[in-house]
């Protein structure tokens, strides 16, 4: 998931009156900024979306159009899918698989690194094409109940149930193998981190691993803690996985350019640095609040995206190092 922002409420206390108005013009302000940012989400306009094939390594390839990065396994047994991004791009994705002109055989299981509609959301179409689906329990279960997402804080939506089609038929708790052109690829689950139904995805043969959304590149990571994610658990995803890897392993992150195990490293040392500093504030009794005042995270102020700022990120360390999940409020 990548683009969900909710408005903020802004407490006005004992402020002045002036103080006050301009404090509300400009929550209106952020409120309708936001408005439009979330109506062009939900509009957006996927004939436009091209999907970009790039050859990773051997047989495996990397498919970008809108949502997640999906990788796919192409050769003489058919296809293997990770993630299949948004339900109107399947037909797309389903050409652009074609074109790659390996293989006309069909894609035959597809694997969910998590449950958001940005990973899953051609799982319905592929499952009625006669792709096997496959995921990490929870997966399944978040998708058959639907429900709230978010950082614990102002990153909040809700979920609707996902139809019956686009349930995973064959779920894990731990791992699974499937054995296919001449690889066995490898779905290993790691808890508890970018939500708590997270996979990550290794093809020892071709020396690819496709990491979902516990690895992204658009700066300070979305952790869906109300969905049982944590910033701990990304760590130790990070650092189990990088220690398992041959170093030249190339990286497939759930958003963003392909990338290398340097990159996993800056990004787990951005991760344990930050989390430092604000388990430190946390020591010091220091309030949420007072964390987002006194900017603990200005050092990594190049890490802040539109998506997930330095306060929303100060809140996702906050409410993942107390196991706070926050409170939800359902949208109109
Ligand atoms: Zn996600």
């Amino acid at each position: 998931m990548q683009c969900y922002n909710a408005p903020r409420l802004v407490e006005g206390g004992n402020m002045p009156n002036k103080t006050m108005r301009v404090i509300v013009s400009l929550a209106l302000a952020a409120i309708a900024a936001l408005m439009i940012r979330m109506a062009s989400a939900q509009q957006q306009d996927f004939s436009k979306v091209e999907i970009k094939v790039t050859k990773v390594s051997g047989n495996i390839y990397m498919l970008e159009g809108a949502g997640g990065n999906i990788a796919a396994s192409v050769g003489e047994d058919g296809i293997v899918l990770i993630d299949d991004q948004f339900a109107p791009l399947a037909e797309k994705i389903q050409a652009a698989l074609k074109n790659i002109g390996v293989t006309d055989k069909p894609v035959r299981f597809v694997i969910n690194t998590h449950y958001h509609g940005d990973h899953t959301g051609g799982n319905e179409a592929l499952n009625n094409a006669g792709s096997t689906l496959i995921a990490h329990d929870n997966v399944r279960k978040r998708l058959e109940s639907g429900g709230p997402a978010g950082n614990g804080g102002s990153i909040k939506m809700d979920n609707k149930p996902a139809a019956k089609a686009a349930l995973p038929i064959i779920t894990f708790q731990h791992d699974v193998t499937i054995h296919l052109n001449g690889e066995d690829i490898h779905a290993m689950h790691f808890p508890s981190g970018h939500t708590d139904g997270d996979s990550i995805i290794f093809f020892p043969k071709n020396n690819v691993v496709h990491m979902g959304d516990d690895f992204v590149r658009y700066g300070f990571p979305f952790v869906d803690v109300t969905a049982g994610g944590s910033v701990q658990g990304i760590i130790d995803a990070m650092e189990k996985t990088t220690a398992q890897l041959p170093a030249d392993a190339k990286v497939i992150p759930g958003h963003g350019a392909l990338s290398n195990l340097d990159d996993v490293r800056a990004y787990t040392k951005m991760l344990k640095e930050t989390s430092a500093v604000v388990q430190k504030a946390l020591d010091d009794h220091k309030t949420l609040d007072q964390m987002k005042q006194a900017k603990i995270l200005a050092s990594w102020e190049k890490f802040s995206g539109q998506f997930v700022n330095t306060d929303a990120y100060i809140e996702t360390l906050y409410n993942s190092l107390t196991g706070h999940k926050g409170e939800f409020l359902k949208h109109n």
